[in-house]
């Protein structure tokens, strides 16, 4: 894929190695998926598994409520609610909770997206992932540079600035890579049980423990009858 000078200069670049279509883009959500447990990543995104559980559906609605909003405008702050995007890099698709625009000059704006969850600050970067990607996503589409947005949490009622550092970018590109290699893939991984099974809206479906001891057991059987 050609890339223009100032793609180039930006340090945090990486080359994708795929190049991807409007019909073959993923769901942004699909990023949370994937560094919660890349096996409820292909349930949800090859096989189309979905559980509903309180936390789902509390997001769920939380996020319809702010996505019904339309556009307003305080002051300086042009703010867009249920706002589209998509990055042909990246090969992802979703909608930003809300994007802010504050005003720098008379007729320039910086975007700044800020993304609405449920609960708390969780223990690793899924949520800061899914935001950068969005700021990427906006960034493609809008063709500036976004270093910052905001993560809202409702339990603790306050927002998290997140800023879109090399580190944060390039976890997201490797997100973004581990979805397409496993949908491209077509084929589930093993369940691992974890500590994060018993927060997992898909355990039901998964079943991890049963279905971790039957591919144990097949392994065992496998390796005593000397199959590959
Ligand atoms: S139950 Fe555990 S192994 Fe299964 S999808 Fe959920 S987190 Fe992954």
């Amino acid at each position: 894929m050609h890339e223009s000078r100032e793609e180039k200069d930006r340090p945090y670049m990486i080359n994708m190695t795929y190049k991807n279509r409007e019909d073959d883009l993923i769901m942004l959500s699909a990023l949370q998926h994937v560094i919660f447990c890349p096996r409820q990543c292909a349930l949800i995104h090859i096989e189309q598994a979905w559980a509903e559980n309180r936390q789902t559906a509390e997001g769920r609605i939380m996020h319809e409520k702010v996505h019904k909003e339309n556009k307003e405008s305080r002051g300086n702050i042009r703010i867009e609610y249920g706002m589209p995007l998509r990055s042909l890099r990246l090969g992802l698709i979703g909608k930003a909770d809300v994007v802010e625009f504050h005003r720098l000059t008379e007729d320039k704006w910086q975007a700044f997206p800020v993304e609405y969850k449920r609960g708390k600050p969780k223990a690793d970067d899924c949520d800061k992932v899914q935001l950068c990607a969005q700021a990427m996503c906006l960034e493609e589409m809008t063709k500036t540079t976004i270093m910052k947005g905001a993560l809202f949490y409702g339990k603790t009622r306050r927002r998290l600035e997140v800023v879109f550092d090399n580190k944060l970018r390039q976890k997201t590109e490797e997100a973004a890579r581990n979805i397409r290699e496993i949908i491209e893939s077509g084929s589930t991984p093993a369940p691992v049980y974890t500590k994060k099974c018993e927060s997992c809206s898909l355990v039901g479906e998964c079943m991890p423990k049963t279905m971790g001891k039957r591919r144990s057991v097949k392994s065992y059987l496998s390796r005593i009858l000397g199959e590959p």
